[in-house]
């Protein structure tokens, strides 16, 4: 009698669960089949972080080599050196490494950054066999640009100072006109 119980309550189980599955089979999929599928993430989420194309160093990032994003990483895992490119007034980083296996995402590289040049790559499932794995180079992607980003910003460096030059003699122009009206 206690099998046919047991029996009996089985096929409920089962008659229900089947139910549940009929009733949603029409629905849509919360799930997707990863890694062959890989659902939207957040533009909130935080990950490893990178450079990013900025529009004034265009196909390049905007690092000028402040370190302050080194020096204000509670996890000490990013490294920089920098170096100034002849006829550029800001610097430029020669490297730019990071410990992703240190960092924490707490985003404070990211807010520190005056030209705003930081920010959190996509890849949410990062995963490795040795420690190197973990190591970035974030200058990796830009190498090829780089001596045309220099170039480009020895050009904008040298009409701001065109710009400058043709404002202090506009201005000192206007003095002197101004001198000469009131004799
Ligand atoms: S997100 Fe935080 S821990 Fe990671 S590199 Fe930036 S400052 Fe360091
Ligand atoms: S704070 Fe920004 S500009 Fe300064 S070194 Fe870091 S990434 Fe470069």
């Amino acid at each position: 009698m206690g099998r046919i119980k047991e029996i009996a309550k089985g096929a409920r189980s089962l008659i229900g669960s089947m139910g549940v599955t009929l009733k949603h089979l029409k629905d849509e999929p919360v799930t997707v089949e990863y890694p062959a599928e890989r659902a939207p993430i957040s533009p909130l989420q935080r990950n490893a972080i990178r450079l990013i194309e900025k529009e004034e160093t265009p196909g390049s990032h905007n690092c000028i080599a402040c370190l302050q994003c080194e020096k204000i990483c509670p996890s000490n895992c990013i490294s920089i050196t920098g170096y100034r490119p002849e006829g550029l007034a800001m610097k430029r980083p020669e490297t730019f490494d990071l410990n992703f296996a240190l960092c924490s995402e707490c985003g404070l590289c990211l807010d520190v950054c005056p030209t705003a040049t930081l920010g959190y790559t996509k890849v949410y499932d990062k995963a490795g066999y040795t420690r190197a794995d973990f190591f970035h180079d974030l200058l990796e992607e830009y190498r090829e640009t780089e001596e045309q980003v220099v170039e480009h910003l020895r050009e904008a460096d040298r009409r701001k100072k065109a710009e400058r030059e043709a404002k202090r003699k506009a201005e000192a122009e206007a003095k002197a006109k101004e001198a000469g009206d009131a004799q």
